[in-house]
C-alpha cells in the first residue's frame, strides 16, 4: 500500500468547500477545523510531504476520526477520505512509539485474535465457559478489567451463544432458485450467531442452498482501520481464495465487514482477483429486498413499534440504508421508524469506543435519549458492533428494548418460520 501517495491523491481533489462540515460528527462535538474531515486532509497532506513532524496533538486528531465517512458520501469532489485515513494512519503507525495504554492493548489483543479463525474458536468456547462458570460475574465486580483495559469490550457481552460445530452447505427447503455464498465474519460468530442462523433459515425458505466456505477468515476491518497494511493483505488475501472456484453471490449480514470486502479492490489495485471478489460481494438487505418474493411466504403480523438504526458502513459505503425500511414494511401491523439523527455515528465505530470512549459515550447518548423517548419494543440495526454498542447504551439507561439485526425479525415473522 502505498500511503503517501493515497494520501496526496485524495488531498489534492479537496477544494476545501466545506460541504462535508456539518455532517462530521466530531467536528461537530469539538468545533475544531482540526477536528474536521477538511482539517484532517490538510494534516495528513502535511504528514505525507513531511511538511509536518509526526506529533501526538496530529495523532489525535486523526485517531479521534470515527471513520464514519460522512464526509465522504457528501463530498462534491469525490475525495476517497476513508482511504486517506487508513493510508494516514498506516505513515502514523510505522512512525509512532508502540503504546501500552489499556485502551490500545484491547485493540491489539481483539486483532491477534481475529488474525486466525482458530483462535476465535478457542475465545467462543472460553467466554461461554467464563459466562457459565460465574467468572464473568467475579470479574465484573472486581476491578480487573478495568485495570487491564477491557472494562468497556466486556461490558459490551452478553451470554455468549454455545459452541457449535461448522457446517459447510445448508440445503435449501424450497423449490430450488439457486446458491449463494456466506461470509460468516469472524467475532460475530461469537457476538451475534442469532444473525447468522436467521440469515441461513430465511435464505434457504427463499430457496437458496448456502455455502460457508470453511477457509474464510476476518475481513480486515480491525486491521486495515488501524494502519496495518501488511497484515490486513494478507487477511484479505485469505478470503479472495477461500471464496474462489464459484461466481455466486458473497452475502455477508454485518454492514462493516460488507463494506470492507466490498472494497478490496480498491486497496488491492491492479489485482484482478479482488476486482472479481469484490464486485461479488453483496449486502445482506440488498440482496433480499431484491428478490422476487414467494407468495406462500406470509408473515404473522406484529403489533410492535420497530425503531431502524442506519449504521455509517450501510449508509456511507454501502449505499444501501433503505433496504432494511423496504424489508421490514412485509410485516403487516409493525410499526417502523427510523431513529432520529440517523446520518450521525452512534460512536461505536469498530474500536473507537474502546480508544475514544469519552466522544463515542458523547455520540451514544442522543441515541439513547431518542430511543427513551419513542419507546420502541425493539431497535434493529444492520452492524453487529453497534448492536452491541447500542444494547450496552440501552441496558446502562434501564430501557427495555431488544436490539436485533433485521433478518432476525424478518425470519423470526414469517409464518411457520422455525425461529426460536
Ligand atoms: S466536501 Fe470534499 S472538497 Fe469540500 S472540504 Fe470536504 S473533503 Fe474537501
Ligand atoms: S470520517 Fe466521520 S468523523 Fe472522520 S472526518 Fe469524516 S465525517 Fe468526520
Amino acid at each position: 500500500m502505498n500511503s503517501a501517495f493515497y494520501i496526496k491523491r485524495e488531498a489534492a481533489k479537496c477544494v476545501a468547500c466545506g460541504l462535508c462540515l456539518p455532517h462530521c460528527p466530531t467536528y461537530g462535538l469539538l468545533h475544531d477545523e482540526s477536528e474536521s474531515p477538511r482539517g484532517r486532509l490538510s494534516l495528513m497532506l502535511a504528514l505525507a510531504k513531511g511538511e509536518l513532524p509526526l506529533s501526538d496533538k496530529l495523532e489525535l486528531h486523526l485517531a479521534r476520526c470515527l471513520d464514519c465517512r460522512a464526509c465522504e458520501k457528501v463530498c462534491p469532489s469525490y475525495v476517497s477520505y476513508g482511504l486517506a485515513l487508513d493510508s494516514a494512519r498506516a505513515l502514523i503507525e510505522v512512525a509512532r512509539e508502540p503504546s501500552i495504554s489499556p485502551a490500545t492493548r484491547s485493540v491489539s489483543i481483539l486483532q491477534w485474535l481475529v488474525e486466525k479463525p482458530g483462535r476465535v474458536r478457542t475465545l467462543g468456547k472460553f467466554l461461554w465457559l467464563y459466562h457459565l462458570s460465574g467468572l464473568q460475574w467475579l470479574l465484573r465486580t472486581s476491578r480487573l478489567l478495568k485495570l487491564f483495559g477491557f472494562a468497556e469490550l466486556e461490558e459490551n457481552l452478553t451470554s455468549p451463544p454455545t459452541p457449535k460445530a461448522a457446517v459447510e452447505i445448508y440445503p435449501t427447503t424450497s423449490k430450488s432458485k439457486g446458491k449463494v455464498t456466506f461470509f460468516t465474519g469472524c467475532l460475530t460468530q461469537i457476538t451475534d450467531q442469532q444473525t447468522l442462523i436467521s440469515t441461513i433459515r430465511l435464505l434457504n425458505r427463499l430457496g437458496y442452498e448456502v455455502h460457508v466456505p470453511p477457509d474464510q477468515g476476518c475481513c480486515g476491518a480491525l486491521h486495515l482501520h488501524s494502519g496495518l497494511p501488511e497484515k490486513t493483505a494478507e487477511l484479505m488475501g485469505q478470503n479472495i481464495k477461500a471464496f474462489t472456484g464459484n461466481t455466486e453471490p458473497i452475502l455477508c449480514a454485518a454492514s462493516g465487514c460488507t463494506a470492507t470486502l466490498s472494497e478490496y479492490a480498491k486497496y488491492r489495485e491492479s489485482d484482478e482477483s479482488s476486482d472479481r471478489f469484490s464486485s461479488r460481494v453483496t449486502d445482506l438487505n440488498q440482496f433480499l429486498a431484491g428478490l422476487a418474493w414467494s407468495s406462500d411466504i406470509v408473515f404473522r403480523p406484529l403489533k410492535k413499534r420497530v425503531a431502524v438504526h442506519n449504521p455509517c458502513t450501510l449508509t456511507n459505503v454501502l449505499r444501501q440504508e433503505d433496504k432494511p425500511y423496504a424489508l421490514l414494511a412485509r410485516i403487516p401491523g409493525a410499526e417502523i421508524i427510523p431513529l432520529p439523527d440517523n446520518s450521525l455515528c452512534c460512536g461505536a465505530a469498530g474500536t473507537y469506543h474502546l480508544t475514544q470512549t469519552r466522544i463515542a459515550r458523547q455520540l451514544r447518548a442522543p441515541k439513547i435519549d431518542h430511543l427513551r423517548r419513542l419507546a420502541p419494543d425493539i431497535l434493529v440495526t444492520s452492524n453487529s458492533g453497534c448492536a452491541m454498542y447500542l444494547a450496552a447504551g440501552i441496558r446502562e439507561a434501564g430501557l427495555a428494548i431488544e436490539v436485533m439485526h433485521p433478518v432476525v425479525l424478518l425470519e423470526k415473522q414469517i409464518q411457520n418460520g422455525t425461529s426460536t
